[in-house]
């Protein structure tokens, strides 16, 4: 036998030391971290902006129960082409849209990431370009690496505002294979006026390629009257809106992520998804938190409630915001957010540090989880100082 099982220290195992740069790694991969925030075992997790409500008694029974009726087919492959699915969540994006959204416009796959991925492959790929505008959700541009895909970051306004003319004058300067937007922006909470993704939608019209991914993985938590991006569908072809049911149907472990967008990019992606990428158990999952929407959906108002809570206290602390329609607040500015992190996380805290100077993101969870947060950040901010910039500094600093 040439393998022994793993034992705990690094003299047992019996493979010789060795790492990536041994490998023939792809060299657009050498140097590149893996995306992911810390999984540190504390009594407050608000760093990965999941839906802290857990699915009732109720839901779980159904879900188990539809698991063991997917199970009694267990020897066949899943529907390919996860049609029952997908004229579920066609029927649930319909209000949001505005128009009678139809199965053959909508795509699922494992998580949003895995549609992303997808995109990438079918639209980007060598000699293409991905624009996006930073900060944003990092995967966008991980990802774009991944599918060898180059990767131009615009930027946003200090504010984490983005103009219509900037997103179209870097579509004209780049001539983008696609261009990522993401509204609500992960981190910064920003959603994008409609205007802004109409002048990212015309632009890739008028150079003639191109395709326009709005990230709407948040797009449950917005404010009243923030319209979605699914309602700009009819007029422009170009436009993918991707969604996910890891965050407002609290689904982040069933891995469910999708789109809208026209027939034609449907089409385009069965030409690079895996064949039964999507499991019969994800399907039917997903299926039985459909019918359970309303349910689900009824702790988007509490999560909301908490992210309003962050909203209107964290001022009094001299802190800035980023205004929020997502389930997460971003705030600073510290001269060392790191150490108001470390802070955090001593008192059993534990926030986002995305590597933005300055800022930090705070998932707003249940309330006694706020109620930590808030009394762990004040004891932080106790005895700092704001500087003229508003910048602040802790006490020990
Ligand atoms: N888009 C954005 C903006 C996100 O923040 C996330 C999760 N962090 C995702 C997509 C991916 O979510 P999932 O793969 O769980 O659907």
């Amino acid at each position: 036998m040439i393998f022994k099982a793993a034992g705990s220290g690094a003299e047992d195992r019996p493979w010789r030391p060795w790492d990536a740069d041994g490998l023939p790694l792809r060299d657009s991969l050498r140097g590149l971290s893996p995306y992911g925030a810390p999984q540190l075992d504390v009594p407050v997790r608000l760093n990965t902006n999941e839906n802290p409500h857990p699915p009732s008694v109720g839901l779980v029974d159904a879900i188990g129960k539809a698991a063991a009726l997917a199970a009694t087919e267990a020897n066949r492959y899943p529907d390919r082409d996860a049609e029952a699915l997908r004229a579920d969540l066609a029927y649930y994006l319909t209000p949001d849209a505005g128009f009678g959204v139809h199965t053959s416009q909508v795509w699922a796959a494992n998580g949003s990431n895995e549609i992303l991925q997808q995109l990438l492959q079918a639209f980007g790929g060598p000699g293409r370009v991905a624009l996006g505008f930073e900060p944003s959700y990092s995967m966008h541009r991980l990802i774009a690496l991944a599918t060898a895909t180059e990767w131009v970051a615009g930027q946003r306004a200090e504010d984490f505002t983005l103009s219509p003319a900037v997103v179209a004058d870097a579509i004209a300067r780049h001539r983008p294979a696609l261009v990522f937007l993401c509204s609500p922006n992960n981190p910064t909470g920003t959603a994008l006026p409609p205007e802004v993704v109409a002048a990212a939608c015309e632009a890739v019209e008028a150079t003639g390629s191109g395709m326009v991914v709005v990230d709407e993985a948040y797009a449950e938590f917005r404010r009243a009257g923030v319209p979605s991006t699914l309602t700009l569908l009819p007029r422009h072809p170009r436009l993918v809106v991707t969604r996910t049911m890891s965050k407002a149907f609290a689904l982040a472990g069933a891995r469910v992520g999708y789109l809208a967008a026209h027939p034609a990019v449907v089409d385009s992606l069965y030409l690079v998804r895996l064949p039964y990428h999507l499991s019969s158990f994800t399907q039917a999952v997903a299926r039985t938190a459909l019918a359970h929407a309303d349910e689900l959906l009824g702790t988007v108002e509490a999560v909301k409630a908490q992210r309003d809570r962050i909203v209107r206290e964290l001022p009094a602390l001299g802190l800035r915001l980023a205004p929020s329609d997502a389930n997460f607040v971003f705030f600073g500015r510290f001269a060392d957010q790191r150490a108001v992190w470390q802070s955090l996380l001593d008192a059993g805290v534990l926030v986002r540090d995305v590597g933005l100077t300055g800022w930090l993101r705070v998932t707003a969870g249940l309330p006694n989880e706020v109620d930590a947060f808030l009394g762990a950040l004040g004891r932080t901010l106790t005895g700092s100082v704001i500087g003229a910039d508003g910048v602040i500094s802790l006490a020990t600093a």
